[in-house]
């Protein structure tokens, strides 16, 4: 990977609002809520980011800019297909 991609990948993590919040709820079990995960989401500064890195890299666990992973494989399937 290019590092200066890598740079700019990352950097939008420092305002992440997750980094102040419990990181499990962004990786909920079988039959929990994602629905704190997806509120923090909402109210984060570097959503377009977040969601933007997991489609690049195909994140296939937890929830990512809001989006959980059906409506994640989804997007990344439409960026594969354009
Ligand atoms: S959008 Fe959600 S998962 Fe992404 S950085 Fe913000 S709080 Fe974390």
């Amino acid at each position: 990977m290019n590092p200066i991609t890598t740079i700019a990948h990352d950097a939008w993590r420092e305002d992440a609002l997750c980094r102040q919040t419990d990181p499990e709820i962004f990786h909920p079990e079988v039959g929990g809520t994602a629905v704190p995960a997806k509120q923090t989401c909402m109210a984060c500064p570097v959503r377009p980011d977040c969601l933007d890195y997991a489609i690049d890299t195909r994140q296939q666990w937890g929830i990512w800019g809001g989006v959980g992973q059906k409506e994640l494989r989804r997007l990344i399937n439409q960026r594969t297909a354009a």
